[in-house]
């Protein structure tokens, strides 16, 4: 198609694809239409008039191709004008990230902040300490900086932060690393092992804290609490004895857990729970004595007993029953065994290993407790030997046979029935899980795990005690570190009594805010089962338990002056001199003679070490205590026993608790399945990937850690979150180009000065502000970060700056107009950067540095002014919305452009009271409005192809705007085609 422009003087052919670029390079039409699409919505549009393919398409394509062209005004429009960067990617992001986390302003500020800002209400964050082993994972991520945000919204808010950030020093993982690493791995010297052990850990620390500071973490780095420090160290052996002292911390021997692969007890919060372990599964027939046999008129019969863990069996003292329930005497063929009668219509499994049986008589549980019996394995203890059948409150009916086999050695209850009937309390299991050398040939040294397990069921089945036995999968604990399965064994250990501290920690815990509180139960639980904790370790990587024992009588020794001489040496010679001296003379000068004396062996628990942790602090309760979900057994809980126990107080006010990072299917991270996501790669780039950066991660965080349990990372919720860090970026340039020459708030206009529709953008700042400043106080940062995509979106991007555009590039330089538009833009970037600096402080940084005359984010009570919300012209304003949808809606967006609009004002509604003509057009994005008043105008009816819409405050009338278009603004306000329109002219006569 070729089009011959008649009215041109130079006759000239242009093909539709030249035209097409003229066009698309003038009018910045879709680029997906094409010149036909093109002009049939032109004739189609409401409002069509044919002038408009002359001034639309032809007109530009003659004067184009015949070089005619308009004078060059893009000199004269105010475009946005800042190096401020679009983006940053690759190694430019990184290196930025670099310059401001290194930079003064962004190190300085932790310290600065707490010597000048008011200590009055100074907000307490207490850091959990992390393990000070092995490198950081997205656990250590979503933790830190969720911490972070917290504390510097608090800053935000002029509020000084205590924020002094710990390490957990100690412990055996280190302690094992650390024994391979002496020179004599087979048999390390205590002193030995602790100096690996502190240089491993000091190594570690060191690595995690650059690591944690190139996150932009804030926080006293200078000063951080190790628990592997001298005075920490003293201050945790005071409390140890303080607790001794008062009665809170005793010794006992006591079955405990214990991790054989450790070869050390366990507290239960140290153990882990394999959902599929294999154990096996016996009925074993106890052999009841010939005396017993005449009470019940049989020859001879047994006491049937289930149990999971056969090994046990060799340190058996008693059978347990219910008193007040029934028990049946069976008989299968010629054989007699006793049953508990509930258990046999409860249990499916024991009614098929005993097949088919004769019940005989009923008894009750009270008639058998005169009964006894022998044990079934002869090598172990004589027949000789009778044990008592006892009653006892935890026999239940609901598993097994109803009759308990008890070895005080390895359960609680067995123990506590042992200790009330002066059972025989010694355990016939060592240190590393196997039978003592005691024992009898056949079993000694054999692991109670292993093979000591299989051999007991051979004997049992030897001695034709077993009826029968199987596999048996269920829930069973595992030492936490090794992975190991732990048993139940009777040592001598200190324990903390956690019963005496239940109620008072309880009645604590109903002051203590809990997000989510859905967590609260599951927490009154922990407290409420734990009877005791075993804080005794017998390792060397460690606090001593600072006591001496009588070398005869075993007594134990431990008060004032001991203490004090502990510190003393600890202090002087380092915390290994518990290990480095003899018990004689550390005991020097205490006036008590060393000879008599041995040192402890015992280490305290690593949870003692980080329970005590609040004592570091200023002030004790701390505001908030921030870690995931798993310290409801962990840190929280030893933290508030401690705190229960030392101070009579729960060391925290708040506890806010965070899940677990999995990958975006769900699963869980584990190096077999590879979906490992490593920080550093995220952060700062791999071969294949290019870095997010750290904000990116960071609003990552803030957008998913502080509502779910489960946490998805993987690259498209990465490239998501870095897509929406774009946004907030370019929005921010937007206002730098647009205030880049205001250098001083000075020129900024008063409130009173600036137009109804820049009020109006202040008034949605104002609520954006109290938007997110709840979700900020309430921790919900998912909420902030979508009230932030809101806010760009609807009241920024689509809203205000489109609108303002205009007056911004084509007024005169220092119009009101115009400055009033950019004394808005400017307190939006401030308060908008402030209210992202919590989630992204380097994005904030890196704002301030390209604008001089913002105020910082942290600290300047940047609250928006009272005066900002205006309900009045709110009210006004969603009137004039209102009208402005419909009027879009009758005439679709891009025809705004090419009315003019006749504005007839109702009552009671009125239009802002200093809105003018003007103002309405670029509320309205059309050329041109007349305001009129309804009583001088009289009735309005549409005319022609008019449109017509209205409410209750307005008549708008939309008809083809008389307009031509302005060469220098491009709109149609012009008298006469490409001529400028009266607001240009007086521009560009003010230029020259
Ligand atoms: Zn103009």
């Amino acid at each position: 198609m070729a089009l011959c422009p008649s009215t041109s003087t130079e006759s000239v052919n242009i093909n539709t694809t030249q035209a097409w670029h003229v066009f698309q390079h003038h009018f910045h039409f879709d680029p997906s239409a094409n010149l036909i699409k093109m002009l049939t919505a032109l004739i189609h549009r409401p409002l069509f008039q044919w002038k408009d393919v002359r001034h639309t398409l032809i007109t530009p394509a003659i004067r184009a191709l015949s070089h005619q062209k308009p004078p060059k005004y893009s000199s004269t429009v105010l475009l946005p004008r800042t190096n401020f960067p679009a983006r940053l990617e690759g190694a430019k992001r990184l290196a930025q990230d670099q310059s401001i986390v290194n930079s003064t302003a962004f190190q300085s500020l932790y310290a600065r902040q707490w010597t000048d800002w008011p200590p009055e209400n100074t907000f307490i964050l207490h850091d959990g300490p992390p393990y000070a082993n092995g490198t950081l994972h997205m656990g250590h991520v979503v933790n830190k900086v969720l911490k972070d945000i917290t504390n510097r919204w608090q800053l935000t808010k002029g509020r000084r932060v205590h924020y002094r950030p710990g390490w957990d020093c100690h412990g055996l993982p280190i302690e094992l690393k650390a024994k391979r690493k002496t020179g004599t791995p087979d048999r390390p010297s205590p002193l030995e092992i602790r100096n690996e052990a502190r240089k491993f850990a000091q190594d570690t620390v060191e690595a995690q804290q650059s690591q944690f500071q190139s996150w932009g973490i804030l926080g006293d780095w200078d000063h951080p609490y190790l628990t592997m420090d001298p005075d920490y160290v003293e201050r945790e052996m005071r409390l140890c004895h303080r607790l001794i002292q008062n009665g809170l911390m005793f010794q006992r021997y006591m079955p405990v857990y214990w991790s054989p692969s450790s070869q050390t007890a366990l507290a239960e919060s140290e153990l882990e729970y394999n959902p599929n372990h294999k154990s096996i599964s016996a009925y074993i027939k106890f052999p009841l004595c010939s005396e017993s046999c005449r009470q019940l008129s049989i020859d001879s019969g047994s006491l049937l007993i289930w149990t999971t863990t056969p090994w046990s069996i060799v340190a058996n003292r008693a059978v347990c029953v219910k008193s007040d329930a029934e028990y049946c005497l069976i008989q299968i063929a010629d054989e007699f065994l006793i049953v508990g009668q509930a258990a046999l219509a409860n249990n499916p499994d024991l009614k098929t290993c005993l097949g088919d049986h004769q019940v005989i008589k009923v008894v009750s549980g009270q008639s058998l407790t005169h009964l006894k019996y022998s044990h079934p394995i002869k090598s172990v203890q004589g027949s000789e030997v009778e044990f008592p059948v006892l009653s006892a409150n935890h026999v239940t009916m609901t598993a097994g046979t109803g009759l308990v086999h008890t070895a005080p050695a390895h359960g609680p209850d067995d123990y506590l029935v042992g200790l009330e009937h002066g059972l025989d309390l010694s355990c016939p299991v060592d240190e590393n899980g196997c039978y003592i050398r005691d024992i009898g040939p056949e079993l000694r040294e054999l692991s109670v795990l292993g093979d000591g397990n299989t051999k007991i069921v051979d004997l049992l089945q030897a001695s034709g005690h077993l009826l029968s036995h199987g596999d048996f999968f269920h829930s069973y604990p595992c030492d936490w570190r090794t992975k190991q399965p732990v048993i139940l064994r009777a040592s001598k250990q200190w324990f903390i009594d956690t019963t005496s501290l239940k109620s008072s920690s309880l009645s604590a815990l109903k002051f203590v805010d809990i997000q989510p509180a859905s967590w609260v139960q599951g927490f009154q639980g922990v407290l409420e089962k734990r009877p005791y904790w075993c804080v005794s370790r017998q390792r060397v990587w460690g606090v001593p338990i600072p006591v001496f024992y009588h070398k005869e009588s075993q007594e134990v020794l431990s008060n004032d002056e001991i203490i004090q001489r502990c510190c003393e040496l600890n202090r002087s010679e380092g915390t290994d001199f518990w290990w480095k001296m003899s018990a004689k003379d550390i005991l020097m000068g205490t006036g008590v003679n060393g000879d008599d004396y041995e040192k402890g062996g015992d280490i305290l628990d690593v949870w003692f070490d980080s329970g005590i942790t609040w004592s570091t602090l200023p002030e004790v309760p701390a505001d908030l205590y921030l870690e995931g979900l798993d310290q409801f057994s962990g840190w929280f809980y030893s933290s508030l026993v401690t705190g229960m126990a030392l101070q009579k107080q729960c060391p925290y006010k708040n506890i806010f608790v965070h899940g677990f990072t999995v990958d975006e299917q769900g699963r869980k991270m584990s190096k077999s399945t590879g979906n490992v996501v490593d920080p550093s790669d995220l952060i700062t780039g791999t071969k294949k990937k290019s870095p997010y950066g750290v904000d990116t991660v960071r609003l990552w965080v803030a957008a998913h850690a502080s509502q779910s349990s489960s946490i998805e990372i993987g690259d498209s919720i990465m490239d998501l979150t870095k897509q929406t860090m774009n946004k907030i970026r370019n929005s921010c340039k937007f206002i730098l180009g647009n205030t880049s020459r205001l250098t001083s708030r000075e020129q900024l206009s008063s409130y009173e000065d600036l137009r109804p529709v820049d009020r109006l953008a202040l008034l949605q700042l104002a609520v954006y502000w109290e938007h997110v400043s709840i979700h900020f106080e309430q921790m919900k940062f998912n909420l902030v970060c979508l009230r932030l995509d809101h806010y760009l979106a609807n009241d920024l991007s689509s809203f205000y700056f489109h609108i303002t555009k205009d007056r911004l590039y084509c007024d005169e330089e220092a119009s009101l107009r115009r400055r009033s538009a950019q004394t808005v833009l400017f307190h939006i970037l401030e308060t908008l950067k402030a209210s992202f600096a919590p989630i992204a402080p380097i994005l904030a940084q890196e704002i301030e540095n390209a604008h001089p005359v913002l105020r910082p984010s942290f600290g300047s009570r940047i609250v928006p002014e009272n005066t900002w919300k205006d309900e009045k012209l709110e009210s006004s304003f969603r009137f004039l919305f209102d009208l402005k949808s419909k009027l879009t809606k009758e005439l679709g967006d891009s025809n705004l452009k090419n009315c003019d609009v006749l504005a007839v004002t109702k009552t009671p509604h009125r239009l802002p009271e200093d809105m003018d003509a003007q103002d309405l057009a670029e509320f309205l994005q059309v050329p041109k409005v007349s305001i009129c008043d309804q009583l001088n105008y009289g009735s309005m009816n549409a005319k022609g192809d008019d449109i017509m819409v209205e409410n209750e405050m307005l008549t708008l009338r939309a008809s083809h705007t008389e307009g031509c278009f302005c060469p220098r603004c491009r709109l149609k306000t012009a008298m006469r085609d490409n001529e400028l329109c009266q607001r240009c002219e007086s521009v560009i006569r003010s230029l020259q």
